[in-house]
């Protein structure tokens, strides 16, 4: 194990008009607060060491290797130049088993890019991040992940002053499709060709001798994209903020910001305070998802055919495959979530009326599948229906046509429906104590986070907390 990071920055390779080398800001009292020793051991560093880098992990070192990065977007549809207007990737990391991902700082001060901002994050955001992206994690969900939090010291104003913090994150890449969309229109061809050849080396290197590997590699985002975005749909993640510079090529999710998981399944569901028109709502997403690999294919047009029409074909080719990835994996994830081994006909009826049943007693997502994984029926809340009743016999039916042991049976149910998920009264509860200085709620919350599918925590997690009486709202930009 090494203590020492030795950063690379093959990504400075590419034309600068890609990044920005700035200063950087140091702060005056940073103080770690939170470290993730399993994520930095399993990039074999060793974690004691590391701990001691307070002054790297709060922006304070200049590392010869670090940039931040140019990007475009959609933002809720619209075109925006962008780039990392509050982050500073620090270089590249290379695993003892060969793995490169790179090591980013969120919050380390005003940058190329910042448009007006002031390159700082708050505590609350910061650690609302570290708990989601630990909590895809461990529920099997790709994503970057977080290694650290150093508190600053500095108050950074937002709606008042807050108590300012730098974010770790590690990723397996930056590139976003926004990446693309800079590139095809900051850039020339070049450009796009050079980004596109950078990014099949670092995610898709078996492609790089393909003569049509950028037809190629826009199917493997496609695919990494709808089995990303199923999975979601699969414990009912809301992203919030499905923007095209916030979707990765590599596959993982990022930027837990406006996100939550939903408790009372309604596919309308929004928790973004900003997005009034549903644009991101949970039964939005999968479609998001598409949208935004049209903008990244537009942006490999050039690169896909001799003709407008042959590239434009071929780009179809790929894109409508997301569809059918998407539907397979959903569907396949969702049969099992109801302790089906093997999808066949009529399953997706049986899963459809679950979910309209779910729709119209306004049950908890998490918990319905969670009481049919325990076979704990009468607590469901169409029990007592007469549909209820109907549904409940015919999944009885087709699960003993299985002709599986129940144990079987229970044993697919545990490996698809969590038994824990970040709850937003949990999470809320930990921001808060977090900024007032007690990381303690937060440490205790994210031991249960790391084990979703462990059904012995105590009903405390479980529990979707007090009713509400006004919708829960998250917030971007924090
Ligand atoms: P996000 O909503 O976090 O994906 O951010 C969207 C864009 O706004 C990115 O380009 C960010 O870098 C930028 N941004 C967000 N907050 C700040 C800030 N406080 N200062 C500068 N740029 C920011
Ligand atoms: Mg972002």
């Amino acid at each position: 194990m090494t203590t020492n990071w030795n950063f690379e920055a093959s990504y400075l390779e590419l034309r600068d008009i890609f990044y920005d080398q700035g200063n950087i800001h140091p702060v005056d009292k940073p103080e770690l607060v939170l470290f993730n020793t399993q994520l930095a051991e399993s990039l074999g560093l060793a974690p004691v060491a590391i701990q001691n880098e307070v002054d790297l992990f709060a922006g304070n070192r200049q590392v010869e290797t670090a940039f931040s990065q140019a990007y475009a977007g959609h933002q809720f549809g619209n075109f925006t130049m962008l780039g990392d207007g509050r982050a500073l990737i620090l270089g590249e990391w290379v695993t003892p088993n060969g793995k490169r991902v790179d090591v980013q700082l969120k919050g380390s001060g005003p940058t190329a890019y910042s448009r007006g901002g002031d390159g700082r994050a708050a505590v609350g955001p910061m650690v609302r991040e570290y708990l989601i992206s630990e909590a895809m994690h461990a529920l099997g969900i790709p994503t970057n992940r977080a290694l650290a939090v150093v508190k600053t010291g500095e108050a950074i104003m937002r709606q008042g002053p807050k108590h300012g913090a730098v974010l770790t994150r590690v990723a397996s890449s930056h590139l976003r499709v926004g990446t693309f969309q800079y590139a095809a229109a900051a850039g020339s061809i070049d450009d796009v060709i050079a980004l596109a050849d950078y990014a099949i080396r670092r995610h898709d290197p078996d492609l790089m001798d393909a003569p049509n590997r950028y037809e190629q590699f826009l199917g493997r985002v496609v695919e990494r994209q709808a089995r990303l975005i199923a999975n979601w749909q699969l414990v009912g993640f809301i992203h919030g903020v499905m923007n095209t510079d916030n979707m990765f090529i590599s596959g993982e999710g990022l930027d837990y910001g406006p996100c939550a998981f939903m408790d009372t399944y309604h596919p309308h569901t929004v928790f973004s305070s900003i997005d009034h028109e549903g644009r991101y709502a949970y039964a939005n997403q999968p479609y998001i998802g598409s949208w935004n690999l049209a903008r990244l294919a537009e942006t490999l047009l050039p690169l896909l055919g001799e003709t407008k029409e042959e590239a434009v074909d071929v780009a179809n080719k790929q894109l409508t495959r997301y569809t059918e990835l998407y539907k397979e994996t959903y569907f396949t994830g969702l049969a099992h979530k109801v302790g089906l081994y093997a999808r066949k006909e009529g399953d997706d009826a049986l899963t459809d009326e679950l979910l309209r049943l779910m729709l119209e007693t306004e049950a908890d997502y998490t918990n319905t599948f969670r009481s049919l994984t325990l076979g704990e029926i009468e607590s469901l809340p169409f029990a007592t229906r007469e549909d209820g009743k109907a549904w409940i016999q015919a999944w009885r039916k087709r699960i003993g046509e299985q002709g599986l042991p129940n144990e079987d049976v229970v044993r697919i149910m545990r490996q698809y429906n969590p038994s824990v998920i970040p709850r937003n009264h949990h999470v809320e509860k930990a921001i808060l104590s977090a900024e007032r200085g007690d990381f303690g709620p937060t440490e205790a919350l994210l031991q249960v986070l790391r084990e979703p599918y462990n059904y012995d925590h105590s009903s405390e997690y479980v529990s979707p907390g007090p009713p509400r009486t006004y919708p829960y709202q998250t917030f971007c930009g924090t």
